[in-house]
């Protein structure tokens, strides 16, 4: 099991792009490693609502992890 993600913890090691009750978007500025893979990230999307549709994709690979506090989507 891959540990958690504590967003709290990275908060400062990256931008915030959008922020809603409904979801978070984040940019990784330092570094910061994808719990799942163990590499680092580009971006964070943090889903708190029930369903989300992405409108585009550019093909980069990407991790989920699922917490009680939402969906983590990690894009490399
Ligand atoms: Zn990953």
């Amino acid at each position: 099991m891959p540990d958690t993600f504590d967003i709290h913890e990275y908060r400062h090691r990256m931008k915030q792009l959008k922020e809603s009750s409904d979801s978070g978007l984040y940019e990784n500025r330092d570094g910061v490693v994808c719990p799942v893979c163990g590499e680092p990230f580009d971006r964070l999307f943090v889903m708190r609502s029930d369903s989300h549709s992405f409108p585009e994709n550019d093909g980069a690979a990407f991790c989920l992890l699922r917490q009680d506090d939402g969906v983590y989507l990690f894009r490399h």
